[in-house]
């Protein structure tokens, strides 16, 4: 697995449920303080070093909001 180059949160699709916070075993996102247009707390990079790339946000997520971009360089091997 490559590293972990970006979160991506779409907040036009993010309804704020939290799921992705809560399913994260690193504690590499949290809920943003600031309201996005919709009028929900997405959530944020919280520690981008943090994230093993593991895409259990990714999956859990209900409205396909939130995506992890991993790099295809192989060059760290010690993710997870
Ligand atoms: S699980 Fe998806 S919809 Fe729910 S807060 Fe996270 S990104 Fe938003
Ligand atoms: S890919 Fe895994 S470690 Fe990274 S933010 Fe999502 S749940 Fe957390």
């Amino acid at each position: 697995m490559g590293r972990v180059k970006k979160i991506h949160v779409n907040e036009v699709n993010c309804k704020g449920c939290e799921i992705c916070v809560a399913v994260c075993p690193r504690g590499a996102i949290e809920i943003s303080p600031d309201l996005s247009k919709r009028g929900v707390y997405p959530p944020r990079v919280r520690d981008l070093s943090r994230c093993t790339g593991c895409k259990l946000c990714e999956l859990h997520c209900p409205d396909f909001a939130i995506a992890i971009e991993v790099g295809s360089e192989n060059v760290d091997s010690k993710a997870g």
